[in-house]
C-alpha cells in the first residue's frame, strides 16, 4: 500500500498555503478535506501536476505578453534606425532562450518539477512497467483467441443508422427511457455520448450519435466499435438515399445489421413495401426467407422496443463478446469536447483493462493524468472496467473520435508517445499523399497477386451509376487480374461521408459528372483519400486500364514553397553556423532544397538539413515565424541573405491529355 500524505505537509513541501492546495484538490473533485486529511500519492501527484500546469500557463501568458512587448519595441527600433543590428541580436537571444520574466515563478516551478519527479519515482516503483505499444487498430478490435480466466462478458455496442427524420434520435431517447434503473435514480444528469440500457439482466451500450458519418469517421481512424448496427427505416417513407448509404456503410464495416421499421403507428405505414424495397438492396428479411432480422417498432409510442432489445442480445450472443479487466487498458474515443472549468473531456469506450483516477493516459497527441471519471449517467467513479463508456477528465487536449486511448507507465513515457503521435501526424499531412491511389495499384501488389480495387462511386443520375458500375465489372472480367469492389454507389456530389467511407474502406472515390463539396475536398486532404473526377465512361475505364499496367506514374514538379530572410547568424557547437531567419512567405521544411541568394547572385544550392524553433528540432516553420536554419554543406551565412525553399509537388495529370495519348495507342 502506498503511503498517504497529509494535506498540510504536502502544502508545506510545495511552499503553498494549505487553503490553496485544498482549492486545487476541490477543482479536481476531491471534496471534504481538511488540512489534517491524508491523500494518496496519485491524488497528490495529480494535484502537483495541476499546480504545475497552472504555473506553466501563467508563465506562458507572461511570455506572450513579453513577446508582444518585444515586437512593439522592435517596430519602434526599426522605425528609429533600420541599420541598427544590435537590437536584432538581442531579439535572437530571446528567440532561442525563452525568457522567464518572473524569477520567483521560475524557481517555484523548478521546485515543483523536482518534487513531482520524486513523487512520481516513488509512485512508479509500485507500478509494473506496461509493455511496448502494439499497432493501434489491432488494439481497438475485440479480443479473440483464448479467453483468459479473468475475462468477463461485455455488453454489445450498438449504433443506430438510417435516413434523416426516420426516427433515430427518438428511438435512442425511447430506449434510454426503457431503462428502469436510470429513471429510479432520478434520470440521467448529463449525457456523455453513449448510454447503457439493461434488458433481462443484460446490458447494451448505445452510441448516442446516430448516423453513418460518425460511425464511419471512427472506422476511418481504425476503430470499429460497433457490434450491431440498427438500420431505422420509416414505414411511411421507405428506403431513401441515406438508407442506401447507411446499408453500404454497415456492409463495408462487416457489422451485423438489424432493421427497425419505425413509425408503424402511422395510418400510412406500409412495412410490407419496406421489406420489398430492402430486397432490392440485397437485404432479405427473415419473413421472406432470408437472414436479416426485421422488427416493426414505433419509437414514439414505445412499441416493439423490448423485442428490438432482445434481438440485439440475440445477435450479440453469437459473437461472444468478452474482455479482460486485468489486461492492458485500451479505450476508443467516442466524442471529445472542452469544458470551461474542467478542460478537455473525452468519452471513451473501454475495450479492455481498467482505467482509474490517477492513471497516466495517452491518446493520440494528447496525454495527462486521469483527474476524474464519470459513468454514462454523469456520476463520478473511481475506475471503469471493460465494456462501458466513461468520461475522462485530465487530457491535455481534445481528441478525435476513433482515437485509441492507452495508459503509460510514467508521464515521461506518455509525453514521448504523444509527441511521437503528433510528429507522425504532421509528417503524414506534410506528405499529403493518398493512402490508396489508382496509380499505385501496380506497385502495391506483386505481379502474381489479384489486384483488388475498392471504389466509392458517385454519379449524376442512377442511370449513369449503373452504366459505370456495369462497365467496371466488365473491364475487371476482361483484365482478369483485377477485382473491383464498388463499396458504395450513390447519386449526387461527393460528400464528406463518402470520403470517410473511402478512408475506412481503403477505397478511391470516382466522381462521374458530379462536383465535390468543399467539406469533402478538405476531408479528402485530411484523410488522404484520392478523388478522381470523370465526364465520360471511357475515361474511367481508360484510367483503370492504365493503372493496371502502372502507367499512371505521377509527374513531379519542383515548386517554391516559401521564402525566408536571414536576420542574424550565430555559432553553435553542435550545428556550426546557424542562420537566424524570419520566414517571410510560405514555409521552410527540413530536407527541402534551398537556394540562398545574396545581392541577386546565388551563393548556395543544397539541402536544408536542420530546422529549429526555440530549442526544438522541427519539420516545418511557417511565415511569419522565426527559426534557426543550418545546411550541412554551407555555413557562410550573412544577414540579409534570402532563402527560397523548394519541394517536389505531385502534379495532377490532365485527363484530356491521357485520353488523347491513349487514343493514339
Ligand atoms: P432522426 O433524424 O432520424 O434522428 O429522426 P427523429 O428522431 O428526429 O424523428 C423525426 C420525426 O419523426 C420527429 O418528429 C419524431 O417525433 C417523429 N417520429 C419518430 N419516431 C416516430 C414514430 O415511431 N412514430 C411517429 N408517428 N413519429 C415518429
Amino acid at each position: 500500500m502506498a503511503k498517504k500524505i497529509r494535506i498540510f505537509s504536502l502544502a508545506n513541501k510545495l511552499g503553498l498555503r494549505t487553503e490553496a492546495l485544498i482549492k486545487v484538490l476541490s477543482d479536481m473533485g476531491v471534496e471534504d478535506v481538511t488540512p489534517a486529511s491524508a491523500v494518496d500519492p496519485d491524488t497528490a501527484s495529480a494535484a502537483v501536476e495541476l499546480l504545475a500546469e497552472q504555473a506553466e500557463e501563467a508563465r506562458r501568458q507572461a511570455q506572450a505578453a513579453a513577446e508582444v512587448q518585444a515586437a512593439a519595441q522592435e517596430t519602434r527600433a526599426e522605425a528609429e534606425d533600420t541599420e541598427e543590428v544590435a537590437g536584432e541580436e538581442e531579439e535572437w537571444e530571446e528567440e532561442f532562450t525563452p525568457p522567464v520574466h518572473d524569477a520567483d515563478l521560475k524557481e517555484g516551478l523548478a521546485e515543483l518539477e523536482q518534487y513531482l519527479t520524486e513523487l512520481q519515482a516513488a509512485t512508479e516503483q509500485e507500478r509494473p512497467e506496461t509493455p511496448a505499444i502494439k499497432p493501434l487498430s489491432e488494439l481497438a478490435a475485440r479480443p479473440t483467441g483464448k479467453r483468459p480466466e479473468s475475462a468477463v462478458d461485455v455488453p454489445p455496442v450498438v449504433t443506430v443508422l438510417g435516413h434523416v427524420d426516420h426516427g433515430k434520435t427518438t428511438l435512442l431517447d425511447a430506449l434510454r427511457q426503457t431503462d428502469v434503473v436510470s429513471s429510479e435514480s432520478g434520470g440521467i444528469t448529463q449525457h456523455i455520448g453513449a448510454s447503457e440500457v439493461s434488458v433481462d439482466g443484460h446490458t447494451i451500450v448505445f452510441i448516442d450519435t446516430p448516423g453513418h458519418e460518425a460511425f464511419t469517421a471512427m472506422r476511418a481512424r481504425g476503430a470499429q466499435v460497433t457490434d450491431v448496427a440498427i438500420l431505422v427505416v420509416a414505414a411511411d417513407d421507405g428506403v431513401m438515399p441515406q438508407t442506401v448509404e447507411a446499408i453500404n456503410h454497415i456492409r463495408a464495416a462487416g457489422v451485423p445489421m438489424i432493421v427497425a421499421i419505425n413509425k408503424i403507428d402511422l395510418p400510412n405505414a406500409d412495412p410490407a413495401t419496406v421489406q420489398q424495397q430492402l430486397l432490392q438492396h440485397e437485404i432479405v428479411p427473415e419473413e421472406l426467407g432470408g437472414q436479416t432480422i426485421v422488427v416493426p417498432i414505433s419509437a414514439l409510442k414505445k412499441e416493439g422496443l423490448q423485442e428490438l432489445l432482445e434481438m440485439i442480445l440475440l445477435v450479440a450472443e453469437v459473437e461472444q463478446l468478452w474482455a479482460d479487466p486485468q489486461g492492458d487498458f485500451v479505450g476508443v474515443v467516442i466524442e471529445s469536447s472542452i469544458d470551461p472549468s474542467e478542460g478537455p473531456l473525452a468519452t471513451v469506450l473501454t475495450r479492455n483493462g481498467t482505467i482509474s483516477v490517477g492513471d497516466i493516459m495517452v491518446c493520440g497527441a494528447a496525454w495527462g493524468r486521469v483527474r476524474r471519471l464519470r459513468n454514462w449517467r454523469g456520476k463520478s467513479v473511481k475506475s471503469m472496467g471493460p465494456g462501458h463508456p466513461v468520461e475522462v477528465v485530465g487530457l491535455s487536449d481534445i481528441v478525435e473520435a476513433g482515437e485509441i486511448m492507452q495508459l503509460a507507465s510514467s508521464t515521461r513515457q506518455a509525453r514521448s508517445l504523444a509527441e511521437e503521435a503528433q510528429q507522425t501526424k504532421r509528417e503524414r499531412s506534410l506528405m499529403g499523399q493518398a493512402e490508396v491511389q489508382l496509380r499505385q495499384l501496380q506497385r502495391q501488389f506483386g505481379p502474381e497477386q489479384l489486384k483488388e480495387l475498392n471504389i466509392v462511386l458517385k454519379s449524376d443520375v442512377w442511370g449513369s451509376a449503373q452504366a459505370v458500375e456495369a462497365s467496371l465489372h466488365k473491364l475487371a472480367k476482361q483484365l482478369g487480374e483485377i477485382q473491383i469492389n464498388v463499396v458504395h454507389s450513390g447519386v449526387g456530389e461527393v460528400t464528406q461521408s463518402d470520403v470517410l467511407l473511402a478512408a475506412a474502406s481503403k477505397a478511391i472515390i470516382m466522381g462521374f459528372r458530379v462536383d465535390v463539396s468543399p467539406e469533402a475536398r478538405r476531408a479528402a486532404q485530411d484523410e488522404h483519400v484520392e478523388i478522381r473526377s470523370y465526364e465520360v465512361i471511357y475515361e474511367v475505364l481508360d484510367d483503370i486500364r492504365r493503372a493496371m499496367v502502372g502507367m499512371l506514374e505521377p509527374i513531379y514538379e519542383e515548386h517554391p514553397i516559401g521564402e525566408a530572410e536571414v536576420l542574424q547568424t550565430f555559432t553553435s557547437s553542435r550545428f556550426g553556423t546557424i542562420a537566424g531567419c524570419r520566414v517571410t512567405s510560405g514555409r521552410l521544411a527540413r530536407g527541402a532544397r534551398i537556394e540562398v541568394m545574396r545581392n541577386g547572385a546565388q551563393i548556395f544550392d543544397g539541402e536544408l538539413s536542420s530546422l529549429r524553433r526555440f530549442e526544438n528540432d522541427v519539420a516545418m516553420v511557417e511565415a511569419p515565424q522565426e527559426c534557426g536554419v543550418a545546411a550541412d554543406d554551407f555555413d557562410a551565412w550573412e544577414p540579409g541573405d534570402t532563402i527560397t525553399a523548394y519541394q517536389e509537388v505531385e502534379v495532377a495529370r490532365s485527363l484530356s491529355g491521357q485520353a488523347a495519348e491513349s487514343s493514339n495507342s
